[in-house]
């Protein structure tokens, strides 16, 4: 099964992500979590996408593309996978489809997880993540048992740079620009579903995993 998440920022891709995927046995590849990584660890790749992140831009295409071309070679894609925050453009989802009809494979969904903006901004500023495993909690929406802590791996919880509300309204906007033509995209090839994300975690949840059982 291979999947492309797609919703605005804040609309619960990573939060949906973690829980569908084991649920279907695929692995959830996250842009995002990725450049993060690299970015806390200095990597090649960090220093060179940390001024597009910081900035609420997107990182150049032949980056990204690259980046996740590499990744989809690894073993573990093999059974599918979901994947949350590419494509965002439409050059990504041209290039990430050369790379299925190589192998002769297809995506099998594009799933848009929907939401009004004004929630948008209260999710995303209320938004941690944790230092160890990159599980998403919110303070007031989906708190962790114990403040500030991991109830998954035990590790600190940080708000992203990213998630400060100046930053928030350059990537709704990015989002709105590039992105969003997306769905006409995938709606050209017949496998856009929606899903209504102003809705509880868990009922998000039973509806992606009832759109993804019937397919
Ligand atoms: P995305 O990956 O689409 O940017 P996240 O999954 O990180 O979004 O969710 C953004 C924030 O909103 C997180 O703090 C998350 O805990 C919270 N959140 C996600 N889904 C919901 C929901 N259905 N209701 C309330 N809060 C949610
Ligand atoms: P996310 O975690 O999906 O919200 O992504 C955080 C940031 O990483 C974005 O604001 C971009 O700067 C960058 N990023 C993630 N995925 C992509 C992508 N597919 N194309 C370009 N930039 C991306």
């Amino acid at each position: 099964m291979k999947i492309v998440l797609l919703g605005p920022p804040g609309a619960g891709k990573g939060t949906q992500a973690e829980a569908i995927i084991k649920r279907f046995g695929i692995v959830h590849i996250s842009t995002g979590d990725i450049f993060r990584k690299n970015i806390k660890e200095n990597t090649p790749l960090g220093l060179k996408v940390k001024e597009y992140t910081q900035k609420g831009l997107l990182v150049p295409d032949e980056v990204t593309v690259s980046m996740v071309a590499q990744r989809l070679e690894e073993d573990d894609c093999k059974a599918g996978y979901m994947l949350d925050g590419f494509p965002r453009t439409i050059n990504q989802a041209v290039e990430l489809d050369k790379i299925l009809n190589k192998a002769g494979e297809k995506l099998d969904c594009a799933l848009v997880i929907t939401a009004d903006y004004a929630k948008l901004t209260e999710r995303i500023v209320g938004r941690r993540i944790c230092k160890g495993c990159a599980a998403t909690y919110h303070v007031t929406f989906n708190p962790p048992q114990k403040q500030d802590v991991c109830d998954k791996c035990g590790s600190e919880l940080y708000q992203r740079d990213d998630d400060k509300e100046a930053t928030v309204v350059k990537r709704l906007e990015e989002y709105d620009e590039k992105t969003a033509p997306l769905i006409d995209y995938y709606e050209k090839q017949g496998i856009v579903k929606k899903v209504d994300g102003q809705q509880s975690i868990s009922a998000v949840e039973k509806d992606i995993a009832d759109i993804l059982s019937a397919l």
